[in-house]
């Protein structure tokens, strides 16, 4: 595999297509979240050495045309020229057809020696999410080289982070680099007891890795859409709570209540499960606070409210109040309550299900397409 890091490799009037993740739903994106400042040094790297950077990166899971005007990715040009302090050109590709991508190409070929290119929601195009060759081409179509610094994004088999790596030499990035030294340093002994926090809205990508992470995990302390679905599992009337229902938990038996901790209680406001409630945040904080290890994704509830957002809030104390384990959170969403610096016991990752299938040990796709086609 090729690390950016480690290349003698002169990127000199040649152009980078940089697949990031910049997959922050929030309405209000914070300049400082991990998602972005966590690529910078790569952008800076690759300015430095005289490239121009195409970056790519997908934003939610667009649908319909209102979904799509939400999840733009245009706002992060105006933050990333605040913080590159160079104007990076936004390009809303989806609406070029195929002469105007070849005048696309044409000027970014000819743009200056750093010279920062934003396209659009790589999810507008259809077969993005269905690793199509077609479309990888069209983004291969404006670069020389290939850099990944999506880590969050290589347990998707997606056009833009595998097909892609088929077409151009590729690179691992700085922060992708870095995300794999942090988390299998912190997995290679992890010092117990090691307690794994799991909550959110992206289920079926996660209920499953309690069973690859189980056998070096102590404790599973369960909340959010997680805990909904496993108390749907139990026969609990779960109202119009989050949860999934066709889940088959069966691998689940024998372990909750011992291994995997459920909320005893929790906030519920008309006929849904939003947080976990005073008792188990007391229960959870007492686990935490014994624990050497800990691994956190997905927020305890529907934290955007500050009505629920208390079960977050609290948990997040409890485990930074815990200075001698060795800390990892990670997620989308769990990273945007950590933006900003921490001590050195704490690693941000910005991955969440990647970085569960990462810890579990599982082999991620994009990791193995970018070795794929080396330099
Ligand atoms: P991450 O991005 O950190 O990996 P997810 O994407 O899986 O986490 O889930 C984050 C989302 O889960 C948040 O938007 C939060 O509002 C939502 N969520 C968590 N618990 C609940 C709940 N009980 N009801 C509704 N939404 C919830
Ligand atoms: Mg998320």
């Amino acid at each position: 595999m090729n690390f950016l890091s480690k290349t003698k490799f002169s990127f000199k009037g040649r152009t980078v297509i940089l697949r990031v993740d910049l997959n922050i739903e929030n309405e209000n994106v914070s300049p400082f979240h991990p998602r972005i400042t966590g690529v910078l040094p790569t952008i800076k790297f690759l300015r430095k050495n005289g490239a121009r950077v195409v970056i790519l990166s997908h934003r939610g899971r667009p649908r319909t045309e209102a979904e799509k005007k939400t999840l733009s990715l245009k706002p992060f040009a105006g933050i990333f020229s605040n913080l590159l302090g160079v104007k990076v050109d936004f390009v809303d590709y989806k609406k070029l057809s195929a002469p105007s991508i070849e005048t696309l190409a044409g000027i970014i070929k000819h743009s200056p020696a750093g010279a920062v290119f934003l396209l659009e929601n790589t999810r507008f195009f259809k077969g993005e999410e269905e690793n199509s060759e077609k479309v990888a081409k069209r983004f291969a179509a404006f670069g020389d080289f290939f850099v990944n610094d999506a880590f969050s994004v290589s347990h998707r088999d997606n056009a833009s982070v595998s097909a892609i790596s088929k077409i151009l030499p590729g690179f691992a990035g700085l922060l992708f680099e870095k995300e794999m030294e942090n988390l299998s340093a912190a997995m290679k002994n992890p010092a117990r007891p090691m307690i794994v926090i799991l909550g959110g809205a992206k289920i079926s990508d996660k209920i499953g890795l309690i069973k690859n992470l189980k056998s070096k995990t102590d404790f599973f302390l369960i909340g959010g859409g997680i805990a909904n679905t496993i108390f749907n599992y139990q026969g609990l009337p779960m109202g119009d709570s989050l949860f999934e229902p066709e889940i088959d938990l069966g691998f689940l038996s024998g372990l909750i209540d011992k291994k995997v901790i459920l909320p005893v209680d929790v906030n519920i406001k008309k006929r849904s499960i939003l947080d976990i409630g005073p008792e188990t945040i007391k229960k959870y904080d007492e686990m935490i606070a014994k624990a050497r290890t800990i691994v956190w994704n997905g927020p305890m509830g529907y934290f955007e409210k500050e009505e629920f957002a208390k079960g977050t809030e609290k948990i997040k104390k409890s485990v930074l109040k815990n200075k001698r384990a060795k800390i990892i959170v990670g997620g989308g969403e769990t990273a945007s309550i950590f933006c900003g610096k921490y001590p050195k016991n704490v690693f941000v990752s910005t991955g969440g299900g990647a970085m569960l299938e990462f810890l579990s040990g599982k082999k991620l796709p994009g990791i193995d397409a970018l070795k794929r086609k080396q330099v």
